[in-house]
């Protein structure tokens, strides 16, 4: 990603009222996030490829942390999600960034983007710079014909997107930008979309963490 366009997001971003970090590439994610995030604080993690790849996960496992650890073998992942929204630090990504400081998301149940918009005091999110986007437009296709195609193979789910490689409705009009394309997919994870823009009463709140590495969907 051309570092002008990179200076230019991070700039827009705080702008908007989010915090903005960048690191060079993964390896220095789990240092920066152990640098910010107190020991014996609590935290708790949103739907993320992202995160694996950084090995986030090591460090949440530590010990360290008091961690609420969806993943864990016989947890009540309901009861994971709603104690989500009160931990220290909530940790995801976005599935799209604009160069005019919006970030994106789309979920099939909903518990991350509720946790974002309105949860933790402290929400991280690493974010590969390959997701910075021009505007609204092109951050909805990179969702419709990148993330959501990947998301529904890893998730081994029979939508549309998942054998054709785009969503189904990628010719969407823009007078119908985000109902079109779920509308007839059975299937769909694209049930909750969340576009986070200019934050004034909850500034400061998140961070976003632009990684130079091609990480996740
Ligand atoms: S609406 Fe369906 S086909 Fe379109 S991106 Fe979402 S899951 Fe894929």
């Amino acid at each position: 990603m051309d570092e002008q366009i990179i200076k230019r997001t991070r700039k827009a971003l705080e702008a908007n009222g989010f915090r903005t970090e960048y690191l060079e590439n993964r390896s220095k994610v789990n240092e920066y996030l152990a640098s910010v995030m107190e020991a014996g604080s609590s935290c708790a993690v949103g739907g993320s490829v992202s995160l694996f790849e950084c090995d986030v996960f090591s460090l949440l496992r530590s010990g360290r942390y008091e961690f609420y650890d969806r993943y864990e073998d016989g947890v009540d992942i309901k009861e994971i999600y709603r104690k989500s929204f009160s931990v220290d630090y909530y940790l995801a990504s976005a599935n799209a960034i604009t160069e005019n400081g919006e970030l994106i998301f789309i979920d099939g149940r909903g518990n991350r983007v509720a946790a974002i918009a309105y949860g933790p005091d402290n929400v991280i999110l690493i974010v590969s710079v390959n997701k910075i986007c021009k505007n609204i437009k092109e951050a909805w296709l990179r969702c419709k014909k990148v993330a959501c195609p990947k998301n529904v193979k890893r998730l081994n789910i029979d939508a549309y997107c998942a054998a054709n490689g785009e969503c189904r409705s990628c010719q969407f009009s823009e007078d119908d930008l985000f109902l079109d394309s779920s509308r007839g997919c059975k299937n769909t994870i694209c049930s909750d979309t969340l576009i986070l823009s200019r934050q004034t009463s909850q500034k400061d709140r998140i961070t976003v963490v632009l990684v130079n590495d091609d990480i996740g969907y």
